[in-house]
This record gives structure tokens, C-alpha cells and sequence, in this order.
């Protein structure tokens, strides 16, 4: 049964009043976390394969022949969006790179339903981040806050450099698309994303090693200010029916949500978070201290009328109080696994069904191409 306490004196509790504490254990952190992993060890394999598979043509097939796996076209998030607004107007899935277009309606669908839990769950460069930061913390044992006045510009950076991507693609026509995707430098796109990180130049370098020094240092830089993925992710989640809500009355206003949002948004004065910065990680769920004073839910929480329940029948007293149950139930860690699994899974296995998931085209053209694929250019 939940306890009565009062809070707990800490630097920013600044309520007395009692509150119900949380009887129950957070899990959320470690599930997410666990599934972050995953996802991580997931792409590091699906490299692992691809970088196998392109040897095997750089060696003229003298290496051990592997498949090339689909899922790194997740890594091709341009060829993604071309490959959306190619179906979108012909109602045809190319034949190149389709699993791009699969991965990113996933991963829209998913910040449609739980906000952009893509970033904070699934993604490997926000994983990669995260831990980044939490390792900057251990070093320097401080982090650095950008005043307001910088943090907002900022933040705008990744849409600027979305709406870029966007505008480029909208002005392709479907034919332009499809023939840039069928054209040397489209069929080979992933083979030069890994040779950019194979054959880095000195600037490519030294803009990674700066990234990784602000990400020690600024917690989820590169997600918060300049990833054009995580910015569609967030304007579509703006839509999300699934919300964080605060519930005032629970609350005891101590101000650990707002401390531990990573989006550094101020959890603790609004009552929905319907920021596109939202990803769904629940940290602030899981430090908060009062029961249901915060819920990653449909609909804002509702306390039971106990005086109008009072003077009706008990059997609407009863549909009443199931109602107001079913209004009241959040979103568990598990089910947000649940979902995206579904999501994932489901997904990819109808399009591996459908044949909508693998590039098929000769191993000759790739012995053609890949090899050289320094070479071309779009
Ligand atoms: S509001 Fe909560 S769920 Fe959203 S980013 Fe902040 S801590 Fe995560
Ligand atoms: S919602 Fe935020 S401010 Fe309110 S009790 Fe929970 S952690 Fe504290």
C-alpha cells in the first residue's frame, strides 16, 4: 500500500505539504538502457556484416561472401526520405535502398506514438551521446549549461538543416529521385557513408573529436542542437496522443523532474510537455518522489468525485470508478518496449514478406562498383 510521508528535506523541495510516496520500484532507466544496448550491439553488428560484404568486392571475392545486410540503410536517412516522397507520388517502392524507407516510417510511426523515444531508446548516436555525457560527468564532475539566450538559437540549428534536406528532396521530382537512387552514386551511397568514417580526412577528424569533447562536456549536443533526424522525429511528435503529464495535485514541487530532464525542460512548471524536445526517456518519471504525480499518459489525470460517487447507484458508481481507471492508466516501460518491438519487428517482417526490404541487384554490379566507389560522385 502507498505511504503517507512528508517530503523528504532536500535543496529544491519546496513544498510541506504530505504527499503519497512512490511504493513501487522505477524500472524505466534500466529497461531503457537495456534496450538502448541492444540497439547498439545491433548496429554494431549490422556494420560488422556490411564492412565483411564490402571487402568481399574489394578483394574481387576473394574474402568469405556474406549478405549485405538491409538494416544499414538505416544509416541512409536521405535515401529514406527520397524513397517516402517516391512512394508517397507513385505509389511504388523503389527497388533501391527500400529498407531506408521502411526504417524511417518505423521510426516516424514511433515518434507519432511515443514521442521521440527513437532518440532516447532506439538511436546509437543519442545512446552514444548520453553515455558521453555521463562520462564527462565522471571526469570533470560538472557539465556545462548554455544560457537560454544561446540554447534556443541552437536548438534551431537542427531544423535549419532539416527544412535544407527537406527542401531538396521536395524539389526532386519522383522520376529525378528515382534516378538519382538507380545512378552509381545512389546505389553505392552506403558503401561511401562507411568509407567516409574508413578514410577520414583531417577535418572529418577534427570535427568528430570536437563533437565528442562538447558531448563530454554539454549533455546530448549533437541531439539537441544539430541532428536533422532527431528534429523530424520531434516535429512529428508533436502530434504523439502520449504525453508526459504532471499532476498538480500529487506533486509536491521539488523540482527533480526539470533537474533530470536531459531536453532540460522545466517538467515541474508545465502540466503537459508537449515540446518536440521530448523523448520519451521517463527520467523524469523515474526520479520523481510522489505517486502519479507524473504519468507518460493519453489524457491528463483524473481524481474520483468521491461525493457524486456517493449519491449515485452503485453500479454507475462502479462503471464510474473503471472509467476513471482506465482514463487515469499510463504508459509502463514495458509497454513502450512493447510497442516499439511491435513496431520494429512487425514492420520489417511485412516488408521482408512483401519483398520491400532488400536492394536486389546482381553481385556483378556491385563487383562494378564498389571498389571504385571513391570515385563517383552525384
Ligand atoms: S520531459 Fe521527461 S520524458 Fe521528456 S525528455 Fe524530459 S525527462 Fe525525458
Ligand atoms: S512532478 Fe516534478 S516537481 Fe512534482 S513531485 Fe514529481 S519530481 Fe517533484
Amino acid at each position: 500500500m502507498p505511504t503517507l510521508t512528508a517530503p523528504e528535506p532536500t535543496a529544491t523541495t519546496s513544498a510541506k505539504k504530505p504527499f503519497i510516496r512512490r511504493h513501487l520500484l522505477d524500472h524505466s532507466q534500466r529497461i531503457r538502457h537495456a534496450v538502448q544496448i541492444a540497439f547498439l550491439a545491433l548496429n554494431a553488428w549490422l556494420g560488422l556484416e556490411f564492412y565483411l560484404w564490402v571487402r568481399y568486392y574489394e578483394t574481387n571475392g576473394r574474402g568469405f561472401y556474406i549478405d549485405r545486410p538491409a538494416g544499414i540503410e538505416g544509416w541512409l536517412p536521405i535515401a529514406g526520405l527520397m524513397n517516402l516522397k517516391y512512394f508517397l507520388s507513385t505509389h511504388h517502392v523503389s527497388a533501391i535502398h527500400p529498407a531506408a524507407m521502411v526504417l524511417l516510417v518505423i521510426f516516424l510511426i514511433s515518434s507519432w506514438l511515443l514521442k521521440k523515444s527513437f532518440c532516447s531508446w532506439l538511436c546509437p548516436v543519442g545512446t552514444a551521446s548520453e553515455y558521453l555525457w555521463h562520462l564527462g560527468q565522471q571526469l570533470f564532475h560538472r557539465s556545462l549549461i548554455l544560457p537560454r539566450w544561446l540554447d534556443i538559437p541552437l536548438r534551431s540549428l537542427k531544423y535549419i538543416l532539416l527544412a535544407f534536406f527537406v527542401y531538396v528532396v521536395a524539389t526532386l521530382s519522383a522520376d529525378g529521385l528515382h534516378q538519382f537512387l538507380l545512378a552509381p552514386f545512389g546505389i553505392i551511397a552506403d558503401v561511401k557513408m562507411l568509407n567516409f568514417f574508413r578514410h577520414m580526412s583531417l577535418i572529418g577528424i577534427a570535427v568528430i573529436l570536437t563533437l565528442v569533447l562538447l558531448s563530454l562536456m554539454i549533455q546530448n549536443v549533437w541531439c539537441r542542437f544539430l541532428c536533422p533526424y532527431g528534429a523530424l522525429m520531434g516535429l512529428v511528435s508533436i502530434l504523439s496522443p502520449v504525453k508526459i503529464r504532471r499532476d498538480e495535485a500529487a506533486c509536491i514541487d521539488c523540482n527533480k523532474c526539470t533537474h533530470a530532464c536531459p531536453s532540460h525542460l522545466p517538467v515541474a512548471q508545465l502540466v503537459t510537455i508537449r515540446s518536440a524536445e521530448c523523448t520519451g526517456c521517463l527520467s523524469c518519471i523515474a526520479i520523481c518522489p510522489a505517486e502519479n504525480a507524473l504519468n507518460f499518459a493519453f489524457l491528463p489525470r483524473q481524481t474520483p468525485n468521491v461525493q457524486l460517487a456517493a449519491d449515485i447507484s452503485p453500479a454507475v458508481q462502479s462503471l464510474a470508478i473503471s472509467t476513471i481507471r482506465w482514463h487515469n492508466r499510463a504508459l509502463q516501460p514495458r509497454t513502450v518496449v512493447l510497442i516499439l518491438a511491435i513496431l520494429f519487428f512487425g514492420l520489417i517482417t511485412a516488408a521482408r514478406i512483401t519483398h520491400h526490404w532488400q536492394t536486389n541487384l546482381p553481385r556483378s554490379v556491385y563487383q562494378q562498383l564498389v571498389p571504385h566507389a571513391d570515385d563517383y560522385t552525384h
